[in-house]
């Protein structure tokens, strides 16, 4: 018989940045299901304040945040309550320090989490990161910032939890590579000459999972899998060379590790958010459920296929922004965001959302990014880069 494992001090107690979004909308699912181990401190969303009331009244959080003054406004005239509600960026800082949260749940879209999410790591939380483009814009400053404060990152994103559990169990040396499933989106048959004609309805179709617009656009291109690929680097220490994407279109196998006798381990499982939301509120314990189990013969034919490179460039181009280095992924990144917002604007056509990347990265190359202004100077640059060749 082993000893029981340690304990850690429950409940956990969360913080919840983008609560009315996707990511936001699962951790509430889990608080349910666990209503003694997960204790919601704080909730912030931008505008979406109709869906925040009643979150607030079920989880009763002691710090709640929104975007705007508005916002603010129509808030306290609901709710006629004390609690304090921040806003804007200092409202995300707020939820992110919160000096009652353990566990800071990153479910915001884009740029927007990096600053709190730096602030969570310097007051030494931990990070249940589901938001991957602060891991791309700076993801050595992360690694600095849990460092020098105290806290750790557990990543949410599905993969990457994936990863993070595999990764755990082998020695770094035994490790060959790391491959990053993809489900290839919806596009994922249609033919490249089909695809200039696409439109925003059709791309925001995701065949497997269930997400808000930016993200299921960066399925789509791939552009979501770059990213991925860039955060992996970033999380896990392998370098370009060593991370992979194969397309596997059950999304059933959420990634594996290829040994280096040529073995493959992979996690598999329920395409549900709550199951790597749930294991970063537990981490290192796992708590028992039934509620994410499914017999292995409801998971059905798994086929892996390798990506076609020419359909989806976007992620040859971020093996290329971690071998420029720098900025270089946070020029890549910011990009996107401004070519997916005119996608979805009707403003960018399909074809042109990656090119648009890498027109970008070509213009404004790899400068420093070894403080958080440098980087959000190359964000700034590049979004403005972006916005002018649209
Ligand atoms: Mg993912």
């Amino acid at each position: 018989m082993t000893t029981a494992a340690k304990q850690d001090p429950l409940p956990v107690r969360v913080s919840i940045l983008g609560a009315t979004g996707s990511i936001g909308q699962s951790a509430v699912k889990v608080a349910r299901l666990f209503p003694d181990r997960v204790k919601i401190v704080g909730l912030g969303a931008n505008e979406n304040v109709d869906a925040l009331i009643p979150l607030i009244r079920e989880f009763n959080p002691s710090l709640v945040a929104v975007g705007s003054e508005t916002a603010r406004q129509k808030l306290y005239n609901s709710l006629q309550s004390g609690i304090p509600i921040e806003t804007g960026e200092a409202g995300l800082e707020a939820l992110a320090v919160h000096s009652g949260a353990d566990i800071i749940l990153m479910g915001v879209v884009g740029a927007v989490g990096l600053k709190p999410g730096l602030a969570a790591l310097n007051a030494g939380k931990r990070l249940a990161l589901a938001n991957k483009e602060p891991m791309v814009m700076a993801g050595a400053l992360f690694s600095a910032a849990a460092a020098a404060g105290g806290g750790e990152i557990i990543p949410v994103d599905s993969e990457h939890s994936a990863l993070f559990q595999l990764i755990a169990g082998e020695r770094r040396d035994n490790i060959r590579r790391l491959i990053l499933t993809a489900s290839g989106g919806p596009f994922r048959e249609t033919p490249l000459s089909e695809l200039k004609k696409v439109t925003r309805a059709q791309a925001l179709k995701h065949p497997t999972w269930e997400m808000g617009p930016k993200i299921t656009i960066d399925s789509a291109t791939l552009m979501n899998k770059a990213l991925e690929i860039i955060e992996a680097h970033f999380l896990f220490g392998f370098s370009a060379d060593e991370i992979d994407a194969v397309i596997h279109p059950q999304s059933v196998v959420h990634s594996l590790l290829e040994t280096q006798d040529g073995a493959y381990l992979a996690h598999l499982g329920k395409t549900d958010m709550q199951v790597p939301i749930q294991y970063a509120f537990s981490h290192p314990a796992r708590w028992i459920t039934d509620a994410h189990r499914v017999p292995l013969w409801e998971l059905g034919k798994l086929e892996f296929l390798p990506p076609d490179e020419k359909k989806f460039p976007a992620l040859a181009l971020a093996k290329a922004t971690l071998r420029a280095g720098g900025a270089a992924p946070a020029i890549f990144s910011a990009a996107n965001e401004i070519a997916v917002e005119a996608f979805l604007a009707d403003k960018l056509a399909y074809l042109e959302i990656v090119p648009l990347g890498a027109k970008v990265l070509d213009k404004l190359g790899a400068p420093a990014a070894s403080t958080l202004e440098a980087v959000l100077e190359a964000d700034a640059a590049a979004r403005k880069e972006a916005a002018a060749l649209i």
